[in-house]
């Protein structure tokens, strides 16, 4: 069965058009293309600056409304939500696998992950809101945790669904209405089946806005008054500007941006599961993730031996169109970055590093690669890559690990392998990161844990659990006495 024969997926009902108070036609449509082929896979409508401002308009239109129905009825949306993602499994993976590129599983963890996340949103509505605290006067007083109004979200090309469903269904659950702008390579996954969901699921109309475009469509979502806060996952670049143009707008604004993670394997490690953590940290969805594994700092004992395994898993691992072949990996999501990964291995080679494996592409196709002798200056070292390139840098004491680590304005995740779990906390704790994984690789992510970068990997706002409370509410005292006092005036 192709992905156009599954009705509730049918091309048809997004052929040229924007989600903008339902689904409407856009002046201009784009064609999306299979990275895998180059193959027209749909059409969607492509949202204008004024698109924006008027879905701005009307998701602030619909909140109060939205937030006055019984708390039941919007739990229920979610979990009905959540339902139709395991019922729509099969035709959600061949849209995935075919629009990201990637490898089944891949998109299973997607859908999983998607579930998982409609379901917490679901618990979060009945969870406490407030505090009660003391005043003066003996007055109830309480502060509760109101929604923003709308939240604006934009999210990027390589994990769509799980970057847009993370804050759409917390933000929609606290109360908010919203306005989503997914990447226009990648506008079903990030954002049409989420649409496609919660209409089904009973979402009321103008709720969610979805909304195809480029950075002039995220700009003007940061600058429109109708939009009181942004939550962005992209590049650090594009963050800036985001965070700027928010800051100048009084907008409350959660950034999550690049990393350059590093994995530290430590001399007392078990070379095999290093190795194998390694590579699946480096090479996991083509090294399309920002956990991606950037740095593998090897102590000097077993480098050998660990880069001897890593050259041998990225010469074996099969790499090929992810949608007709068993592949570990399929292709990168475009010509333009497989020209900047392979601008970026070259420079580093350039440089000094030595291409022990990889270093080659067909089409979009890009070989696993290893780059050994690494070191910092090098565009490799320095740079978060976004391709599956495993760059391996040796040191001698765990102080150059920890110098070495620390040697980058990233801080997403880390990992650190060692058989002292102790040894390798101790060594973790002089490293400033939001994720620290102890005897495992840098990717990973639950629907309920708080999930977030430091330094240049955000600006310290995180997405799950708890701090979707944080994220998509702010607080309101409250006080409230029988009858009005007579003051001195
Ligand atoms: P990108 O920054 O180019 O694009 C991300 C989104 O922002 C897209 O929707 C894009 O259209 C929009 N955008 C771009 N410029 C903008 C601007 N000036 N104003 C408003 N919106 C703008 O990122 P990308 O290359 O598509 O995605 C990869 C990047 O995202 C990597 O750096 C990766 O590490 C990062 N990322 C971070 C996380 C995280 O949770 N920390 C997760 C996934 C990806």
């Amino acid at each position: 069965m192709g992905a156009n024969d599954i009705p509730f997926l049918n091309t048809g009902i997004w052929n040229g058009k924007l989600f903008l108070g339902g689904w409407n036609a856009a002046t201009s449509a784009r064609e999306i293309l299979e990275p895998a082929t180059g193959a027209v896979l749909t059409r969607v409508g492509i949202a204008t600056p004024a698109d924006a401002t008027e879905a701005a308009k009307r998701a602030k239109a619909a909140q109060a409304a939205w937030v006055a129905l019984p708390y039941e009825q919007r739990a229920a949306i979610f979990r009905k939500a959540a339902a139709i993602i395991e019922r729509e499994t099969e035709g959600m993976t061949q849209w995935i696998v075919r629009e990201t590129g990637c490898i089944p599983p891949k998109a299973g963890v997607e859908l999983h992950m998607a579930v998982g996340i409609l379901h917490e949103a679901a618990g979060m509505i009945t969870q406490p809101s407030g505090l009660m605290l003391p005043s003066d006067g003996g007055r109830i007083s309480l502060a509760r945790r109101v929604p923003h109004g709308v939240v604006g979200v934009i999210s990027p090309f390589n994990f769509p669904l799980i970057l847009s469903i993370r804050a759409v269904a917390p933000a929609l659950a606290a109360g908010n209405t919203v306005v989503l702008k997914p990447d226009p390579q990648t506008p079903i996954t990030g954002g049409y089946l989420i649409a496609r969901v919660l209409e089904e699921a009973g979402l009321p109309k103008d709720c969610l806005q979805v909304l195809p475009g480029g950075a002039d469509v995220g700009q003007t979502m940061c600058a429109d008054p109708n939009i009181a806060m942004i939550s962005f996952t992209g590049s650090t670049a594009a963050g800036r500007s985001v965070g700027e143009l928010a800051g100048k707008h009084l907008k409350k604004v959660t950034l999550e941006l690049g990393g350059k993670n590093r994995l530290i394997i430590l001399d007392d490690a078990d070379v095999d599961l290093a190795a194998s953590c390694a590579a699946w940290g480096a090479y996991l969805h083509q090294g399309q993730i920002c956990m991606t594994t950037g740095v593998i700092l090897v102590h000097e004992k077993i480098a050998a031996r660990v880069t001897e395994q890593m050259i041998g898993k990225a010469t074996h691992l099969p790499v090929g169109d992810p949608a007709t072949q068993q592949v570990a990996l399929g292709p990168l999501i475009s010509e333009r970055q497989r020209d900047r990964v392979h601008g970026i291995v070259e420079d580093s080679i350039k440089q000094g590093a030595h291409l022990a494996a990889g270093g080659s592409y067909e089409g979009n196709f890009y070989k696993p690669t290893v780059l050994t002798n690494v070191k910092p200056g090098m565009r490799c070292f320095d740079e978060e890559v976004f391709g599956p390139v495993a760059s391996i840098v040796t040191f001698s004491t765990e102080d150059e690990a920890v110098s070495l680590a620390n040697n980058t304005e990233y801080g997403l995740s880390l990992g650190v392998i060692s058989a002292s779990v102790g040894r390798a906390m101790a060594l973790a704790n002089r490293i400033p990161t939001g994720l620290l994984h102890i005897n495992d690789q840098t990717v990973a992510d639950e629907p309920h844990i708080p999930f977030g970068g430091r330094g240049a990997s955000g600006n310290g706002g995180r997405h799950g659990g708890p701090a979707n409370w944080e994220e998509f509410t702010q607080w309101q005292w409250v006080t409230i006495k029988d009858s009005a006092p007579r003051y001195p005036f």
